[in-house]
């Protein structure tokens, strides 16, 4: 018990001066791996790679095309924060049967993120989920 106290003031001086190194080191790691996919154009956290939807057995990550010809590669996901609904609801040409769509923009850059999908049906499931453009946002280093 003496010992314990005599041991935090007995630090005898340049003995380890790596403390604070090391903490700092394990707090960049946490920041790192906290799952957050950000905006690539702020780098707002936007969502939670935990948060990646699989629907129907698919790959979180799908390829669409709008009709106008351009193809997106869209993560689905079933949360996501700092976006802004930028549209009106349609369900014109919507890449999700039973879904509605609108346009989502970041909320600190504005950027067109992707899009919000709200099921028509009622007893569809997810009720909403978010697809948004894989190339628009970053994705915590995973090696
Ligand atoms: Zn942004």
């Amino acid at each position: 018990m003496r010992s314990t106290s005599a041991t935090l003031w007995c630090k005898d001086g340049a003995a380890k001066p790596d403390k604070d190194t090391v903490s700092d080191v394990r707090t960049r790691d946490e920041e790192s791996t906290d799952g957050a996919l950000r905006c690539r154009h702020c780098g707002l956290a936007i969502a939670r790679q935990a948060d990646l939807l699989h629907l129907d057995g698919s790959p979180s990550v799908q390829v669409f095309t709008n009709p106008a010809g351009l193809a997106f590669e869209i993560c689905t996901l079933s949360d996501a924060s700092h976006l802004r609904e930028v549209s009106e609801p349609t369900s014109d040409y919507s890449w999700f049967r039973g879904y509605c769509w609108q346009i989502v923009v970041c909320v600190g850059c504005t950027s067109h993120l992707g899009w919000r999908f709200d099921a028509v049906d009622g007893d569809a499931s997810p009720a909403r989920f978010y697809g948004l453009k894989w190339a628009d946002l970053v994705a915590p280093q995973t090696n």
